[in-house]
């Protein structure tokens, strides 16, 4: 479904990313894991076209998206994404929030996007929360809301990164139940996450950068128990 070939970022001179290989598979949940500044963020947002990069390519649905003249809004609506910061609108209701896309973007009727939205706030318990505003909610709601938002514009893939870092313990199961769910029914999804609980039991495969390179890439038990690289190594003595 993705294929992403020597994939180069850079800041300036700084090279974040150098030569990333990857395919995703349609039904397939990747994690990627790595040590803070590895560049797993970065790759997040280049698949989502929130980064120019400098090299390689990314393939989707017969195109390259590296290429100049890529509508990434239209790719956004087929790849979403979401952030640690839910970036739900201040201003704006949760049901408002998570038909601005639908509506706005995609010009759906509003009578069937309603319901698809309810639909998917049922599903994350939080349909009596939909004239709620964002201020009103905890973390882990805005967080199954932010989630919600995605789903809403019917992409084929999901991108999260860490979007449980920045909640209490307590909200974190709520949110990981989530993304389970969307697993459990065959999402394409690629996950940054350091809950490394999640990664081992959610994940089909595991993909290790370290310092901008894809180091390792395992099925979760073989990474968890037998990690070859040294360097893999380091970095679970350091979790677990
Ligand atoms: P973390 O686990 O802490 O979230 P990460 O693996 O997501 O880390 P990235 O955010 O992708 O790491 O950053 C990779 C490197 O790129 C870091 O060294 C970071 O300082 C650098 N970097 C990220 N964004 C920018 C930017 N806009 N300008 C310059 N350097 C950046
Ligand atoms: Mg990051």
């Amino acid at each position: 479904l993705l294929e992403i070939k020597g994939l180069v970022k850079q800041f300036g001179e700084r090279r974040v990313l150098d030569g990333i290989d990857l395919q995703v598979k349609r039904g397939e949940v990747i994690v990627v894991l790595g040590p803070s500044g590895c560049g797993k963020s970065t790759l997040l947002r280049c698949l989502n076209g929130l980064e120019s990069v400098q090299g390689g390519s990314i393939g989707y649905a017969g195109k390259d998206l590296t290429a100049a003249g890529t509508d990434w809004r239209e790719v956004r609506q087929r790849i979403g994404m979401v952030f640690q910061s839910y970036e739900l609108f201040p201003h704006m209701n949760v049901i408002d929030n998570i038909l601005l896309g639908p509506l706005k973007v995609q010009k759906r009727d509003k009578r069937e996007a309603l319901l698809q939205a309810e639909g998917l706030l049922e599903r994350v318990g939080l349909l009596d929360r939909k004239h709620a505003y964002p201020r009103e909610l905890s973390g882990g709601q805005k967080q199954r809301i932010a989630i919600v938002r995605a789903l809403c514009m019917n992409p084929d893939i999901m991108l999260f990164d860490e979007v449980t870092a920045s909640l209490d313990p307590e909200m974190v199961r709520e949110v990981l139940d989530v993304i389970r769910g969307l697993a459990n029914q065959g999402m394409t999804m690629v996950i940054v996450t350091h809950e490394m609980g999640f990664a081992r039991s959610v994940g089909d495969r595991i993909v290790f950068i370290d310092r901008g390179r894809i180091v390792e890439t395992a099925p979760p038990e073989r990474f968890f128990t037998k990690p070859e690289s040294e360097r893999a190594q380091h970095f679970l003595d350091i979790f677990q």
